[in-house]
């Protein structure tokens, strides 16, 4: 059975990618990613259609035109995109549930979309381990990093005020992990 989307959120470096690889080795068939477009530069080891399509901003530029997105927004001076393609390739195509990975504004505008999903927040331990997971994650630039951890701020102001079904401080991975699961696979909420 396709369940209901799942959209994760959480600060940037906060392990949102980890954890989704865990789950996705784990149930090869039963979830699958919806594919975001970006405009930033891919990281080493990222496969572009695999962990984004990676776009050109006049690309994206044309997609938006074209009302091929359900929600874009810019963070950290990049633009990043949900097209309808990649959730329906998903849900439809592949009949699997889809799983979503977008920041703060995406769940602000998915929210007023028809798609209702249920939203999952990532918290940090702390902002000082965030830039600790950020730094020795090795892909960021000083100011891209500083971007980062200020839209941090920001998006855990908007998960204590309630925005998420379910919160999830990821402090020890296989626990962040169990509770992960225990989310998805519960009745729906
Ligand atoms: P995100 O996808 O949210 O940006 P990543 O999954 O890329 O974050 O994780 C950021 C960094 O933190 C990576 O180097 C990852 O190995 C590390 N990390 C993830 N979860 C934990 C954890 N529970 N404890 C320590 N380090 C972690
Ligand atoms: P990163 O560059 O670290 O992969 O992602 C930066 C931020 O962009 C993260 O918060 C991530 O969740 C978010 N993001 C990734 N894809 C999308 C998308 O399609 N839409 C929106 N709004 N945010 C996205």
């Amino acid at each position: 059975m396709v369940g209901r989307p799942i959209v994760i959120s959480g600060p940037s470096g906060t392990g949102k990618s980890t954890l989704l690889k865990k789950l996705f080795a784990e149930y090869p068939s039963t979830f699958g990613f919806s594919i975001s477009n970006t405009t930033r530069a891919p990281r080493a080891g990222e496969k572009d259609g695999v962990d984004y399509n990676f776009s050109t901003v006049e690309e994206f530029k044309k997609m938006i035109d074209e009302n091929k997105f359900i929600e874009w927004a810019q963070f950290s001076g990049n633009y990043y995109g949900t097209s309808f393609k990649g959730v329906s390739d998903v849900s439809e195509k592949l009949k699997r549930t889809c799983i979503l990975d977008i920041d703060m504004q995406g769940v602000k505008l998915i929210k007023k979309s028809d798609m209702n999903p249920r939203y999952l927040f990532i918290a940090p331990p702390s902002i000082e381990e965030l830039r600790t997971r950020l730094e020795g994650r090795g892909t960021e630039t000083s100011e891209s990093l500083e971007k980062r951890i200020s839209a941090a701020s920001a998006e855990l102001e908007y998960a204590k005020n309630g925005g998420h079904d379910k919160i999830i401080v990821n402090d020890d991975l296989e626990k962040a992990y169990k509770e992960l699961k225990e989310f998805i696979f519960a009745e729906e909420v």
